[in-house]
């Protein structure tokens, strides 16, 4: 078809000057060739003739061409008028500010319609919303009368012709094919510009009454069925950069045409009139959102990347780099949160075990040192023995007393009561040293309290006293007063002063010391401790590092253990103590530990 238009249109440009050779400065007339070029030139080409008669200075030509052509050419400013139908002048006119010069006069007026119509014997098509579902036929989609006209009229009463109608067919030209189909029932319903109805009629293809207009609409002076707005015929209108002076020529020699003219005749039409109003189609493309509203309030991707194509490139660059980032990112984070996580079941793992090995050790420990308790009793059993037996002697020699006197008759109640008492100190004190052997011996977990440390040793020595004194020994106690409390377990600190003097004693008794004499002494140390040092004046330590001295099995003694000192060391490192070793100035040995001050927070090392 395109090149059809462009062969005749080619044809006339070049024609026309050969047959005349006219030489005047040429003036282009763009028709919109609907039904092809060769169609456009018949109709149009006399209209030319006419205005190339009637203005001397100017030779027209008719340029027929497609909507698009028809648009390229005014872009470019290559026609000097243009003649189009009332849609595409409106579009042209707000692309390109082409402006009307004159309106086209049909045989019914300048103005026309729509006529929306479906047969006359359906019932079930009566109103405009009667044809949702149904099928409908249109001229052409960029038709003016051909679809849009109908268009806005059904889409006021809220159908839309693409999306609401079963199917939507276009018939093309000629147009009469429409009301054939709606005849035949092809399709439910149709539209087509006003009077080709009636046109149709007298010409004997059809009868009026076949048909039911739908929406009909009067209007003033206007003769045909018509279902829509009316609207301005087609225009002759100038181009933005044509001399002034040309266009008002031809508007006036267009004017002045009369009615029979053979050009009018050409065209089929009457004349021309002033311009009209193009308002109602300007309105009419809006609401459709068509022509030079169809980019109303929806900005297009395909603008946008024209108008900011390397802005968007930037940014979609930016986007797709800083995307890529975060992936990575999320990846090495993804990556180093499982590590972390394998890491943190492993410290996990390895505290739980650590735990579980304390614990074991911690029990280990507690065991050992009950048996090694349970050892130093069984040693000192015979040094218990004598401890026990002085107060039990002095029980039955008490008793004895007390019984002769009653024999005798001899016995004041007072003097008998002082005896009784004393009877029962002594019982007592028998009592409180096998209480405290039992405890000695006694298998519990051990339990931190603050205890009165001089207590503590001196009741510790208090069960060494026996032993002590068998081996010629003496304990001599230099304990600091006040002293502060200190956090421990009670039979464990008698343990260690129990395995610290009995080495002592042992120590001393093994090198015969000539004196013999044992001191504890208690004093406040640095860093809220005390300190208690057993000092002996026996050998000395044997030649050995210090630390061989503390580890299990150590011994220089025969039928000993080895273990006092690693077990006193254990239990008071695990008071948070240290226990050392030293030589005593002017001879023997002495050991040294500290403990925490009670609250202090040391404890927590047990
Ligand atoms: P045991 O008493 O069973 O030998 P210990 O661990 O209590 O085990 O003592 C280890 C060794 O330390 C002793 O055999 C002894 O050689 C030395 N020792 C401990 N106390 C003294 C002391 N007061 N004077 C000299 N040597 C000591």
């Amino acid at each position: 078809m395109i090149r059809r238009i462009a062969v005749f249109a080619l044809a006339a440009l070049v024609a026309a000057p050969l047959a005349r050779a006219d030489d005047r400065a040429p003036a282009k007339i763009g028709v919109l060739a609907f039904r092809g070029g060769e169609d456009a030139l018949k109709r149009w080409s006399p209209t030319a003739d006419y205005l190339s008669a009637a203005i001397p200075s100017a030779r027209f030509e008719v340029a027929p061409l497609e909507p698009e052509e028809l648009n390229a050419a005014v872009e470019k400013g290559a026609l000097g008028f243009v003649l189009t139908n009332t849609g595409n002048y409106v579009d042209l006119e707000a692309r390109h500010g082409i402006s009307r010069i004159v309106t086209l006069r049909t045989p019914s007026g300048s103005v026309f319609g729509a006529v929306i119509f479906t047969r006359a014997d359906r019932a079930d098509v009566k109103t405009l919303e009667d044809l949702k579902g149904k099928s409908f036929m249109a001229v052409q989609p960029e038709g003016f009368g051909g679809l849009q006209m109908a268009w806005r009229e059904l889409k006021a009463h809220g159908l839309d012709p693409f999306k609401d109608f079963k199917t939507l067919k276009f018939s093309g030209f000629p147009q009469d094919n429409i009301a054939f189909a709606v005849l035949k029932g092809e399709v439910d319903a149709g539209t087509f510009r006003t009077e080709t109805l009636e046109t149709m009629a007298a010409e004997g293809k059809i009868r009026l009454r076949d048909f039911r207009v739908l929406n009909p609409r009067s209007h003033p002076g206007f003769p045909f069925l018509v279902s829509t707005r009316l609207y301005p015929e087609w225009p002759f209108a100038k181009l933005k950069n044509t001399p002034p002076e040309l266009a008002q020529a031809v508007a006036l020699a267009l004017l002045q045409m009369p009615e029979n003219a053979p050009a009018a005749r050409a065209g089929g039409y009457r004349g021309w009139t002033v311009p009209l109003d193009y308002t109602p189609v300007h309105e009419l493309y809006r609401e459709l959102r068509l022509g030079p509203y169809a980019e109303l309030g929806e900005i297009t991707v395909a603008d946008l990347a024209k108008q900011y194509g390397h802005w968007i490139a930037a940014v979609i660059l930016v986007l797709i780099v800083f995307g890529l980032w975060l992936l990575r990112t999320e990846q090495l984070v993804a990556r180093r949160t499982r590590e972390l996580s394998r890491a943190n079941d492993e410290l996990e793992r390895a505290a739980a075990e650590r735990h579980r090995a304390e614990a074991e050790a911690r029990e280990r420990r507690a065991e050992l040192a009950h048996v090694h308790r349970l050892n130093t009793m069984g040693e000192m059993a015979s040094g218990f023995a004598h401890e026990l037996n002085q107060p039990l002697a002095a029980v039955v020699n008490y008793a004895r007393g007390a019984v002769r006197r009653l024999k005798q008759n001899a016995v004041e109640p007072g003097e008998l009561l002082a005896v009784l008492e004393q009877v029962a100190a002594q019982a007592e004190r028998a009592a409180a040293i096998v209480r405290r052997i039992r405890a000695f011996i006694r298998k519990e977990e051990p339990r931190h309290v603050a205890l009165d440390f001089n207590k503590i040793v001196r009741e510790t020595a208090g069960l060494m006293t026996a032993e002590a004194e068998r081996e010629g020994a003496r304990l001599i106690f230099a304990l600091a007063n006040p002293l502060p409390r200190v956090h421990a377990d009670a039979v464990q600190l008698e343990q260690v002063i129990v395995n610290l003097v009995r080495n002592a004693i042992e120590a001393m008794a093994e090198a015969s010391s000539p004196v013999r004499e044992i001191t504890l002494r208690t004093m406040p140390a640095a860093e809220g401790a005390v300190e208690i040092a057993v000092e002996d004046t026996g050998p000395g330590l044997p030649q050995i590092g210090r630390e061989r001295l503390l580890e299990p099995f150590f011994t220089t003694k025969t039928g000993g253990l080895g273990l006092g000192l690693s077990i006193s060391q254990s239990i008071v490192e695990a008071h948070g103590g240290r226990l050392t070793a030293a030589p005593r100035p002017g001879g023997g040995a002495v050991f040294r530990f500290t403990l925490p001050i009670a609250g202090e927070a040391r404890h927590d090392a047990a």
